[in-house]
């Protein structure tokens, strides 16, 4: 029987190498093909030249299981994590692609065989999508595959009017391949609240997609036509953590057995009892992302993938806070995660001091001002009028406790309320502009820095802060 995630993603690389596929390594969350995207989104990345027909390979068949991160630009998930019982910062991505090989109907075979034959998921549980005038989609699932016509919904896009955002159609940019997808939904019963796709209550959890297939069938010019492409190809992909949640019987991807051996790590740590605490699960998701990310060479900074390491730690961090965390438990909990995961990415074995070391110093670092910003923002909310965090408390909060605009947001819509970004941005501007000012009339701006160091303590943890404001602005 398939149960365990290890056992899934190997029965998933498996069944498709018997389909001939080659089975590709995981590549790293930093793309080495594409210096616009913040971190791999999608087991296709890797793959993006292939498709595009920049780089030929032996194969045109590939299958993977690819770690992705959604925790910023395009795809950004963070903001979910605690909140859906679906979404990962990191989670793995289980995908075969076709590179101009077989098209459609073999993507929708072989999709439906792996889940109904070898995972032996019940046909009734599933609901497929198609988008709106895919018919060859829709009477493919209808007449070959046999589901249900009403099991079968078309989708269309997801804000008429806009030039390129919809739901069911996939594009690489604006211009270059794109298609129609179908995916596939598992519903979990109606006592989970939710609707169906393309139904008000979609966003619910009762009906959880788990398959995108991507038929890339078109090549879209810049004036917006649509020329179709010699070679149609396939991308695909599967959520291994929601497809294990479906096999262990769970809603949840939180409830599955890494997370349950993550979240039981991190409640012994923290001496909390309640499993099902929301933090806890917070903490889970976040040991994932910064730990892959720390393997991939990313270091936490006040810039570009560093920030948002830093910011996803420093979550971690509060949420432990939350908990009433004594001492820095965040690094500790890697040996778990290295337990669960180490198979199948022996790097996070290999690499566990550097890991542990690089998220110990961010704990103490952010631990140093961690109470007192708490305090202050506790103090803010408390005299509240109203339901939004003046701008200027919100630049507070990062510039000398060093919590990130999005930290307080976190904080504050647990409490039901919201930031001013606006004003936090023009903080921050302000702030550029000073250290512009301070630089063109020949100050330096870090030697200032160095002597508000001297001068009170506080501007020691200022230092961080606001040298990477420098940093900010040179770079
Ligand atoms: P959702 O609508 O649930 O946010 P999506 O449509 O954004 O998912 P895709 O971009 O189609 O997701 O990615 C393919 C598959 O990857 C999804 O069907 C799902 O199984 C999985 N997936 C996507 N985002 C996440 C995430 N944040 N955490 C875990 N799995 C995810
Ligand atoms: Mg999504
Ligand atoms: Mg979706
Ligand atoms: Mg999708």
């Amino acid at each position: 029987m398939i149960k365990s995630s290890a056992e899934i993603r190997q029965a998933f690389l498996n069944f498709f190498a018997q389909k001939q596929h080659q089975i590709v390594a995981s590549s790293s969350l930093v793309p080495g093909n594409d210096a616009t995207l913040l971190f791999t989104n999608a087991g296709m990345v890797p793959f993006k030249d292939v498709f595009l027909g920049a780089e030929t390979r032996s194969y045109t068949r590939a299958t993977s299981s690819q770690r992705c991160v959604r925790a910023g630009g395009k795809h950004n998930d963070l903001e979910n994590v605690g909140y859906t019982a679906r979404h990962h910062t990191f989670f793995e991505m289980l995908g075969n692609f076709s590179f101009g090989d077989y098209f459609k109907h073999d993507a929708i075979n072989f999709g439906w065989e792996f889940l109904t034959s070898v995972l032996g998921l019940p046909k009734e549980k599933l609901l497929v999508t198609v988008y709106e005038t895919d018919n060859e989609a829709f009477d493919h699932w209808a007449n070959v595959i046999g589901v249900p016509e009403d099991r079968i919904i078309r989708i269309g896009d997801k804000s008429a009017g806009k030039k390129f955002e919809s739901d069911n159609f996939w594009s690489m940019g604006d211009t270059g391949p794109c298609g129609p997808c179908s995916e596939i939904f598992y519903d979990h019963g109606e006592e989970i609240w939710g609707g169906p796709p393309g139904s008000p209550e979609e966003d619910g959890d009762r009906f959880i997609e788990i398959w995108n297939l991507v038929f890339m069938q078109f090549n879209r010019q810049a004036d917006g036509t649509m020329d179709p492409l010699p070679k149609p190809s396939v991308d695909t992909g599967m959520g291994l953590e929601r497809i294990a949640a479906i096999m262990q019987g769970v809603h949840s991807n939180y409830e599955i057995d890494i997370f349950q051996a993550l979240i039981k790590a991190a409640a012994d740590l923290l001496g909390c009892e309640d499993l099902e605490h929301k933090s806890l699960r917070v903490i889970a998701d976040h040991i994932r992302s910064c730990s892959f990310m720390i393997t991939d060479g990313v270091n936490p900074s006040n810039v570009g993938r560093g920030f948002v390491l830093r910011r996803i730690i420093r979550r971690a961090v509060r949420h432990g806070h939350k908990l009433e965390a004594k001492s820095h438990f965040f690094h500790q909990l890697v040996s778990a995660l290295a337990e669960q995961m180490g198979d199948a990415y022996p790097e996070l074995i290999k690499q566990q001091a550097i890991i542990e070391k690089t998220l110990r110093i961010e704990e103490e670092q952010f631990g140093r001002t961690l109470d007192r910003g708490m305090n202050l923002l506790n103090d803010v909310i408390a005299n509240l009028s109203g339901d939004v965090i003046p701008g200027k408390d919100v630049f507070k909060l990062y510039d000398t406790y060093g919590f990130p605009a999005d930290l307080t947001a976190d904080i504050a819509r647990e409490k039901e309320l919201t930031i001013d970004q606006e004003g936090f941005d023009s903080e921050m501007q302000a702030q550029r502009e000073r250290a512009q000012k301070a630089s063109n009339f020949g100050t330096d701006y870090n030697e200032q820095i160095k002597s508000d160091k001297t001068t009170h303590f506080e501007g020691y943890e200022n230092h961080s802060f606001s040298s990477t404001i420098v940093e900010l602005f040179n770079s």
